[in-house]
């Protein structure tokens, strides 16, 4: 007995401790409304890292890595660095224009990100586009840590059209606006690392949006396995 409440006490300890996060950002400017997300949050503690010094180091000091860089084409070693997080079983939360990132790495697009924005031409697709301050409905389709305490919502958002989509992907939220594809949010095909991929988060009007706020953290708390 004396055993399972020390083993409990133990557990309790080592939830109690913030998931260590990285947030990749550069590439892409964004509004300063976009760290507010991340703050007055005991469960998560946040180190912010421009890449490409990012993807670089020891990974033994994190937990979930964050994206929200645009980064047009990896390095070997900075695809070296990814694909041992991505099999390593840990965390990775992909917003916004980080999809659009590494056009050319075939593997992060198809098997870990589950989507592709196609700055050209490619698989047979014209290429993908965009729309900026659009009124979307954002309907939640399944329910999930991911969407724990999120209803169907409003937003003025971005969304990107005509992308390329994994097969059999987890959908967590859609919107049926004609300038979108559908997919807002989702789980990524990795069969090593917990993905979560939101397509929404452009500036500050969802930066501050209660919904997106929620969904990022719920992200990082799944990703990182609490
Ligand atoms: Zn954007």
């Amino acid at each position: 007995m004396r055993a399972i409440a020390l083993l409990a006490a133990a557990v309790c300890l080592t939830a109690a401790e913030p998931l260590r996060v990285r947030l990749v950002t550069g590439g892409h400017s964004h509004d300063p409304e976009f760290y507010s997300v991340f703050m007055g949050d005991p469960r998560i503690k946040v180190t912010v890292e421009p890449h490409p010094n990012a993807y670089r180091g020891s990974r033994d000091r994190i937990d979930v890595l964050v994206l929200y860089d645009m980064i047009k084409a990896a390095g070997a070693p900075a695809r070296e660095w990814l694909r041992a997080w991505v099999e390593s079983g840990k965390g990775l939360v992909v917003l916004h224009h980080a999809i659009c990132s590494f056009e050319d790495w075939e593997w992060w697009g198809d098997e870990v990100v589950g989507a592709r924005y196609l700055n050209s031409p490619s698989r047979g697709m014209p290429p993908s586009t965009f729309f900026h301050d659009l009124e979307l409905d954002i309907q939640v389709v399944k329910k999930h840590p991911v969407t724990a305490g999120v209803d169907n919502f409003h937003i003025l958002d971005e969304t990107y059209k005509g992308m390329w989509f994994a097969p059999k992907l987890e959908l967590l939220l859609t919107t049926k606006h004609e300038k979108g594809d559908g997919p807002i949010g989702w789980i990524g095909p990795s069969k090593n690392a917990r993905v979560v991929v939101l397509q929404g988060g452009h500036d500050k009007n969802a930066h501050l949006h209660a919904s997106w706020q929620r969904l990022v953290r719920n992200a990082i708390l799944w990703a990182g396995n609490r």
